[in-house]
């Protein structure tokens, strides 16, 4: 059965060279040609070799996961070799797909998509304000591998495992450490947390990446919170529509689809990732009822610019994918050559606002550090607000009155 292969797929995943039970990664992965190989084989076998591309169980056993392995992939500058050899040691893990890796320019150590998976020597800089765990989330932890920081919703970390390890990533303190998918029954105190607290309706499932594992693993912790009453909406925060859009089959969204109401939370950043595969993902989930919001993260040098947020939104809404959030990147320890001031977000908004359909336009939003929640910001609109009268300007630049009704009209 399909459902055995992914199991025995991600058993693989989920041990490490040098963990117990990991046996050699050459047995676990006997027919490993890593991955400049296999576009080799493309000429020989196209129809085998694109047969194995599309199947996502095949792009996580041939990810990229070590700098040696990268820099056989891409010509690493230096700073990027001392990056990805300090990720190894000490930092972030490393982990690219093949197929994100094809979307990197191997000429361009700008390119958006190489930015986001290939680590930089900056990653080892700390700055003031820099946080390891900059939502506080392991302060509100309210029982084990579950975070509430808002009284109607909670976010439960499921694995720590990623299709592909991003550089900006707000949990690089815990993703990648070798704990793997957490067990069902490890997931007990969770699970009794929200069944004794009925005022927490909209669980978040997240990681890590809860798609990065088996079928037959999401379908269970979903089926299991779907058996708590009070939890009306269920959201998987995943990338891997982005980062592994192979991962969408179409027995995931039949698996899945009895436990609507569920949302997919995903994080296009750059409209590099608007690929066909990609497209086919996000339509899949909408075509089977999966609302399918986006996070993009704002990124210094990656996307912080009009042209290229404004495209990334249309081409997301043309897939029926709600651009819902502007992130303002979290001040993550070894991220700040990757973050934006925050009046860089303020001045992209205040740019797209008017510009782009109003169901293209996210919401700017920080997340405070600490975990004290998120809070909306952007453009001022308001220029003088009095008893009864507010004057607004618009996009065109127009100061425009707004009257109040008479106090006590409509009864
Ligand atoms: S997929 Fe999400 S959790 Fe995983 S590394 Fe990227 S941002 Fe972090």
């Amino acid at each position: 059965m399909r459902a055995s292969s992914e199991l025995v797929a991600a058993a693989r995943l989920a041990r490490r060279p040098g963990e117990e039970g990991a046996n050699t990664r050459a047995a676990a992965l006997p027919e490993r040609p890593g991955p400049l190989a296999a576009s080799a084989q493309q000429g020989a076998q196209p129809a085998r070799v694109k047969t194995r591309k599309s199947d996502w169980t095949w792009q996580l056993r041939h990810a990229l996961s070590s700098a040696d392995e990268l820099h056989g992939a891409l010509s690493l500058t230096p700073e990027e070799l001392a990056g990805a050899r300090r990720a190894e040691k000490a930092g972030l893990p490393i982990r690219v797909t093949p197929y994100y890796l094809s979307l990197c320019d191997n000429a361009d150590p700008a390119c958006p998509i190489r930015r986001q998976c290939v680590p930089l020597a900056d990653e080892s800089a700390e700055v003031p304000g820099d946080l390891v765990d900059p939502l506080g989330e392991v302060a509100h932890e309210v029982a084990p591998h579950l975070v509430q920081r808002y009284p109607d919703r909670a976010l439960l970390l499921a694995t720590d495992r990623c299709a592909v390890y991003c550089r900006f990533c707000t949990r690089s303190r815990m993703v990648g450490d070798g704990g793997g998918a957490v067990a069902l029954e490890r997931l007990a105190p969770a699970m009794a947390y929200l069944e004794a607290h009925p005022e927490v309706r909209d669980v978040i499932v997240s990681g890590g990446d809860p798609l990065a594992v088996s079928t037959d693993r999401v379908v269970r912790l979903i089926a299991r919170l779907r058996q708590i009453q009070s939890v009306e909406t269920i959201r998987l925060a995943t990338r891997v529509p982005v980062t592994l859009p192979q991962r969408i089959t179409a027995e995931l969204v039949r698996a899945l689809k009895p436990y609507h109401p569920l949302w997919v939370m995903t994080h296009f950043n750059h409209p590099k990732e608007l690929t066909p595969a990609a497209e086919r993902a996000c339509k899949r989930l909408a075509d089977h009822g999966f609302p399918v919001m986006n996070q993009t993260v704002l990124l210094r040098g990656i996307n912080d610019d009009a042209t290229t947020l404004a495209t990334l939104f249309r081409g997301l809404v043309r897939w029926r994918v709600r651009p819902y959030y502007l992130l303002q990147m979290d001040p993550v320890r070894g991220t700040a050559h990757l973050r934006t001031p925050l009046a860089t977000g303020v001045s992209l908004m205040e740019q797209l606002q008017g510009r782009l359909t109003g169901i293209a336009l996210p919401k700017l939003i920080v997340d405070t550090p600490g975990g004290m929640g998120k809070v909306p910001i952007g453009p001022e609109y308001v220029v003088d607000r009095r008893p009864g009268r507010t004057v607004l300007r618009t996009h065109r630049g127009v100061e425009v009155e707004y009257v109040d009704p008479p106090a006590g009209s409509g009864g």
